[in-house]
């Protein structure tokens, strides 16, 4: 709790109860991707005046500080999550929308080395690699072996 009365100190941010109640979640989840929506779901029910409105007014000041950073992650959603102070791409479940962090130092010198070879000075690169999970293809494939089975079912039956 400290922690998150520093970060505010030093980015000269009043700590309003939903700046707190805002910032403690990203502190509490350091590798989380959260939406608006789902930060505002997450935030105890007890915190004063946090509606949704002054949720998103409290990310998008946070956000503003370099407290948190966000990244849009296809179609209409913006994620949130801690700035831990490393650039870095993510890889979204295009089935279950689970979003994983891809720190690879080889791929932030390649957008260097790209924006370099067109003269410009890199500043920041916003990459999505979409695909599917894990999770989503190992039931992927049970569902696959499942309609399999039917089908024998089926020829044997004709
Ligand atoms: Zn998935
Ligand atoms: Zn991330």
């Amino acid at each position: 709790m400290k922690a998150i009365y520093a970060d505010l100190k030093r980015a000269r941010m009043r700590p309003t109860s939903s700046r707190v109640a805002v910032l403690q979640l990203f502190h509490e989840f350091p590798y989380e991707h959260l939406t608006a929506d789902q930060v505002f779901r997450r935030v105890p029910p007890a915190t004063e005046q946090c509606s949704l409105a002054s949720v998103y007014r409290a990310l998008a000041q946070l956000l503003d500080a370099g407290l948190i950073s966000s990244a849009w992650i296809g179609e209409q959603r913006v994620v949130y999550e801690l700035n831990r102070g490393t650039r870095h791409s993510h890889l979204v479940c295009s089935d279950c929308g689970t979003v994983r962090d891809i720190d690879d130092s080889a791929l932030e010198s390649q957008h260097e080395a790209i924006a370099a070879a067109r003269e410009f000075r890199y500043a920041s690169a916003s990459l999505v690699i979409f695909g599917r999970c894990a999770q989503c293809e190992a039931s992927l494939d049970s569902a696959v072996r499942r309609t399999g089975a039917l089908h024998g079912v089926d020829r044997r039956a004709e």
